[in-house]
C-alpha cells in the first residue's frame, strides 16, 4: 500500500524533485532525469543507467563517483522516453562516448535503442548492455531474452569502474558483456507491489504462499509454493543459482559477490537471517565470499519479497570491484576528494533553436499542424473506446496514452510553428513530443513514425508525394525495427505496413498524394479489422492471448482511425 502522494500522476515528477533537492552533493537534474553534480575528467566514457521509476535506489540513487554518470528516469514502472534518454546522455557526456546498461524490458530496449541511434546521429559514440540476470524469466538457451533484476548492480558497477579507470568504450562494453554474463538471479515475492492512487495491487500472492520468479513491475510469479522458513529459503535461492553456474566457472574456489537484494517492503532483520543461511551454504559450497550485499538495491515499489544474485568474480573484474563509489543510495570504500562540476548550460538550449526554413516549407508546417488538430480530434472522439479495447487483453491505457501523445505534439507543433519552424522541424518537435508525454510502447512507436516523416519533409520546399509516401515506409521500417513485430502478431505494424504498401504503390503509379493517402486509409482500416481474428505475440497483451481474439488490436485500429482522418483534410486541402 502506497499512502502518501498529491496527484498520482505527479508522483514520480515529484519523487524526483525531492530526492535530487536531497542529494545535490551528488547530482544535479536535467531534463529526463539527473547526472552527477561532481566533475568527470574529460574523456571519461559516461555510464547512463535508466529504467521506470519505483525501483530506488535504481535508477538515480546510483549516480555518482565510482558508479552511473546520469540516469534516465521514467514514470512510475514506465520506460523513459527516447527523448529523456538522449537529455540525460548529452549532459552525462564527457567526450569518451556513452555506455548504455539497464534491465532487459521491451520498453526499455525500445527507446535506449532509439536513443542510442539518434545520439550517434550525432556524433557521439554509444554502446549498450542490457542485464538479463534473472535466471527464472528465460531458459539458459534464451538468455537474451532474460529480465534484469538486483544484478543490475554488478554490471552498473563493473562498468563505471573500468570508466573511472580510463577504460574506453570498447573496453566498458566488455567487462559490462563479462559482468552480465557472470551475474545470476532468481527472486521471490510474498505481495504484490500497489502503486500510488491504485486502489489493488498489480497481483496478489495468497496468505501464507510464495511467488518464485517474480518480476519487478509487478509481473506475477512464475510458480508457487508455501512460505518455507528462513533457511528452506535460503536453500531453495542457493540451490537454484548452484545449478546454473556460468560456463568455465569451477564452484570450489570460486570468488562470489552475493547480494541479497530487499523488494521494498522486507525487513532487513528478516533478510539478515536469510543471508545466515545463505553463507554457510556457499561455504560449504567451497565459495569464497567477496564483498557480501545484504539490502535494498532494487526495489519494486512495496512488494514484499527478496531475491538472491550471485556474482561470479574473475581476476579483472575481482580488481574493478575494488573500486570505491560514493553515490546518494551506495557507498564502498572512500572515493576522497571530489570536485564540484561547473554548472554548465544544459541540453535544453539546443531544443529552443530553430533551424531556418523557406516560405514553401512553412506553408507545409501550417497542414501539419492541421494534421496534429485533426488527430487530437479523433483521439478525443475515440478516447474511450481505444482504452476499452486495450483493457480486454492489455492494461486499459491506450486511450489514454494516446490522448497524451497526441495533445502533447500538437502543442509542441504549433509552438515551433509559431516560432518560424519549417514542416520537418514542426513535425519533429511534435514527434519528440508525443513519444516524451505519451507512455507506452505506442507513444514511444509513434514517436518513431512522425520522426521518419518529418526527415522527409525537411524545412525547405515543398515536399512530393513521392517523399511523403517513403517517409511513411521509413516510419514502418524504423516500428518494426525497434518494436520487433512484424505483420500478423497483431500490433500496428498490422496496420501500418499495408497503409505504406498501399500509399507508395498509388504515389508510384501516379495518383497525386490526397487520393493515395485515402486508398491506403482503406487499407489500414480492413487490415486494423481483420486483427480482431489474430493472436498476439508480441507487447502486453501476449501474456493474455486468448481474451483478445475477436477484438481488433487497439493501437491498429487506433492508427486506422487516424490515417483516416488525416486522409479527409487531405482531401479538403490537396495542397
Ligand atoms: P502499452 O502496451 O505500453 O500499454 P499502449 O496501450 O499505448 O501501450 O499501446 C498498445 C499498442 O501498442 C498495442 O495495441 C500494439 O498495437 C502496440 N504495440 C505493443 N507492442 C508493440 C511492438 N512490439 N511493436 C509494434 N506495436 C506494438
Ligand atoms: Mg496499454
Amino acid at each position: 500500500m502506497t499512502r502518501l502522494w498529491n496527484d498520482p500522476a505527479d508522483f514520480a515528477d515529484e519523487m524526483i524533485d525531492g530526492f535530487v533537492a536531497a542529494n545535490t552533493r551528488y547530482v544535479r537534474r536535467v531534463p529526463g532525469g539527473v547526472v552527477r553534480s561532481t566533475a568527470v575528467p574529460a574523456g571519461h566514457v559516461a555510464v547512463v543507467v535508466g529504467g521506470g521509476s519505483g525501483h530506488y535506489p535504481a535508477f538515480g540513487g546510483l549516480v555518482g563517483p565510482g558508479l552511473a554518470h546520469g540516469a534516465a528516469m521514467g514514470n512510475l514502472f514506465a520506460s523513459p522516453s527516447t527523448q529523456q534518454i538522449v537529455s540525460v546522455a548529452k549532459a552525462a557526456d564527457a567526450g569518451g562516448g556513452v555506455f548504455f546498461t539497464y534491465g532487459n524490458y521491451a520498453g526499455d530496449v525500445l527507446n535506449f535503442d532509439a536513443a542510442q541511434d539518434r545520439l550517434r546521429a550525432d556524433g557521439i559514440a554509444c554502446e549498450t548492455v542490457t542485464v538479463t540476470d534473472d535466471i527464472f524469466s528465460a531458459s539458459s538457451a534464451e538468455k537474451h531474452k532474460r529480465r534484469g533484476i538486483a544484478g543490475d548492480l554488478t554490471v552498473f558497477r563493473t562498468a563505471a569502474a573500468a570508466a573511472e579507470h580510463g577504460y574506453d568504450l570498447a573496453g566498458v562494453t566488455r567487462v559490462a558483456a563479462l559482468a552480465n554474463e557472470r551475474t545470476r538471479s532468481i527472486g521471490v515475492a510474498f505481495t504484490g507491489c500497489t502503486l500510488p492512487g491504485a486502489d489493488a495491487p498489480l497481483f496478489t500472492v495468497p496468505e501464507g504462499r510464495m511467488a518464485i520468479g517474480l518480476g519487478i513491475h509487478g509481473e506475477p510469479g512464475i510458480d508457487e509454493t508455501d512460505i518455507p522458513t528462513a533457511d528452506g529459503l535460503a536453500e531453495l535461492l542457493v540451490g537454484r543459482l548452484l545449478d546454473e553456474v556460468p560456463d568455465g566457472v569451477e564452484v570450489a574456489g570460486a570468488r562470489v559477490v552475493p547480494i541479497l537484494n530487499g523488494l521494498g517492503s522486507l525487513k532487513y532483520e528478516e533478510m539478515f537471517v536469510v543471508y545466515r543461511r545463505i553463507a554457510q551454504l556457499l561455504d560449504d559450497a567451497g565459495i569464497e565470499i567477496v564483498d557480501p550485499h545484504v539490502g535494498e538495491y532494487c526495489t519494486s515499489f512495496d512488494m514484499a519479497g527478496t531475491s538472491l544474485t550471485l556474482f561470479w568474480l574473475d581476476d579483472e573484474l575481482a580488481q574493478l570491484w575494488e573500486t570505491s563509489v560514493d553515490t546518494p543510495a551506495y557507498r564502498r570504500g572512500s572515493v576522497g576528494h571530489v570536485e564540484r562540476a561547473d554548472a554548465r548550460a544544459d541540453s535544453a538550449s539546443d531544443a529552443e533553436v530553430i533551424p531556418p526554413s523557406d516560405e514553401e516549407s512553412r506553408a507545409t508546417a501550417a497542414l501539419v499542424r492541421r494534421a496534429l488538430e485533426t488527430i487530437v480530434a479523433t483521439v478525443d472522439a475515440n478516447v474511450e473506446e481505444l482504452g476499452r479495447i486495450d483493457s480486454i487483453a492489455g492494461d486499459g491505457d491506450h486511450g489514454i496514452g494516446m490522448q497524451r501523445g497526441s495533445h502533447a505534439a500538437l502543442a509542441a507543433g504549433s509552438a515551433a510553428a509559431d516560432a518560424g519552424a519549417g514542416a520537418g522541424t514542426t513535425l519533429m518537435r511534435a514527434a519528440d513530443a508525443w513519444a516524451d508525454r505519451a507512455g507506452g510502447t505506442s507513444g514511444a512507436l509513434w514517436g518513431v513514425i512522425l520522426t521518419a516523416v518529418a526527415d522527409r519533409l525537411g524545412d525547405e520546399g515543398t515536399p512530393s508525394a513521392t517523399e511523403v509516401a517513403a517517409g511513411i515506409a521509413q516510419g514502418a521500417k524504423g516500428v518494426m525495427a525497434y518494436g520487433k513485430a512484424e505483420v500478423g502478431d497483431k500490433t500496428l505494424v498490422d496496420a501500418l505496413v499495408p497503409f505504406a504498401d498501399e500509399l507508395n504503390r498509388s504515389v508510384g503509379s501516379g495518383s497525386p498524394l490526397a487520393d493515395a493517402w485515402r486508398e491506403a486509409a482503406h487499407a489500414a482500416t480492413r487490415a486494423a479489422a481483420a486483427t480482431a481474428d489474430l493472436l498476439p505475440r508480441m507487447g502486453r497483451a501476449r501474456a493474455h492471448g486468448q481474451h483478445s481474439v475477436g477484438t481488433p488490436d487497439p493501437g491498429a485500429h487506433s492508427l486506422a482511425l487516424i490515417v483516416t482522418a488525416v486522409g479527409d483534410l487531405l482531401a479538403d486541402d490537396p495542397e
